[in-house]
């Protein structure tokens, strides 16, 4: 890629200076979603299309377009975490959201579904697969009883694989498992893209994207070509199947690690919804000794392991395994754990 950088394919240009509507761009993007479509197994009745403005774009995206599938506006959302608690606030602004199941105190769990109320007549139900801050994640994919279902997957997209004819939309930022900021992908059903609302802007209008092939207005153009090489890896080692074992492997050894601590190390997250992406754990005692933390991540700096810091609005540690991280860089983590515990305990 450093290489093309200056010279793609021969070409004397750069991705960065081809016009997109170029024969070469115009491959980078064909390529780019056949890839996708390869790797998912998306049903031809699927678009697969490339939105700026990321994941959070999206969180208004989806109401605008979706919100008025249905007469009454509203939306049922599963709010378990930063990301489903900000697209729910976005979602206020367009239509009803009704967060259908008891409030959470705090992020540690998934509501058992026997709890949900899922509201007749709502146009969507939205949840989102991975909260990046909490490190809590879906391992089964929400009953919605005919209802639209929509998912925020930016933060484990690609990491396993995923039977998308059960959703009526997938969205995902690039900038986690996928490549670069600047794009974020929405794969979504033909028949759900013509009920935007008047006031939807035109370049988050999916039916306008759809018809205009992703190209209504200048795409992230580079951001996609790197998505692009990213996929081609992605197959290139095995696919989604092959993400999805290594992704196991990896963050087993580190939930090992916590489960066989002592407490020394704690993640607050339930069992059954830990993040193979997002480990977040505290040091030293349950609500953190953020000196013993600070030591921790000084000492992870010095072997070359950086942003283990968790989420300013939690604090610890929190440990991204995305598709880059290999499983040697995985186990150089664990390692590190198990000489700090041996050290401090
Ligand atoms: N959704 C999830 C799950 C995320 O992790 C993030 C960012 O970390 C976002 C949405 C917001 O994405 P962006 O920063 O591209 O707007």
């Amino acid at each position: 890629a450093q290489k093309e950088l200056l010279d793609y394919n021969g070409s004397g240009v750069s991705v960065l200076e081809m016009s997109h509507r170029s024969s070469d761009f115009t491959k980078i993007m064909n390529t780019t979603e056949n890839l996708l479509r390869e790797l998912l197994s998306i049903p031809d009745n699927y678009k697969v299309m490339f939105f700026q403005g990321g994941g959070t774009g999206q969180f208004s995206a989806v109401p605008l377009n979706l919100i008025g599938l249905k007469e009454d506006r509203c939306a049922d959302y599963l709010v378990t975490g930063t990301w489903s608690s900000n697209a729910a606030k976005e979602a206020e602004k367009y239509g009803k959201v009704n967060v259908v199941h008891p409030k959470l105190d705090t992020y540690t769990k998934i509501p058992d579904p026997s709890s949900w109320s899922l509201t007749p007549g709502s146009s969507y139900v939205y949840y989102c697969c991975n909260e990046t801050v909490h490190g809590v994640e879906y391992n089964f994919i929400p009953e919605t009883h005919g209802a639209v279902l929509v998912s925020d997957m930016s933060s484990n997209f690609l990491s396993r694989p995923v039977d998308v004819s059960k959703f009526g939309l997938i969205f995902a930022g690039a900038q986690k498992n996928v490549g670069c900021a600047g794009v974020a992908v929405v794969i979504v059903r033909e028949d759900l893209i013509d009920h935007a609302l008047t006031e939807c802007p035109i370049v988050l209008n999916y039916q306008v994207q759809a018809q205009n092939n992703s190209l209504y207005n200048t795409p992230a153009c580079f951001s996609i070509y790197i998505m692009s090489l990213v996929l081609e890896w992605i197959k290139n080692n095995g696919g989604v199947d092959a993400m999805e074992t290594l992704n196991k492997k990896k963050s087993s050894m580190i939930y090992d690690i916590i489960n066989s601590s002592n407490h020394f190390y704690t993640c607050p997250v339930d069992v059954a919804c830990r993040s193979r992406m997002n480990v977040p754990f505290r040091v030293g005692k349950k609500q953190g000794d953020e000196t013993l933390e600070k030591e921790f991540l000084d000492g992870a700096s010095k072997l070359g392991m950086i942003s283990l810091k968790g989420h300013r609005s939690v604090g610890g540690i929190r440990a991204s395994l995305y598709n880059a991280v290999t499983v040697e860089d995985a186990q150089a983590l664990a390692n590190y754990m198990k000489e700090f515990l041996k050290e401090h305990q």
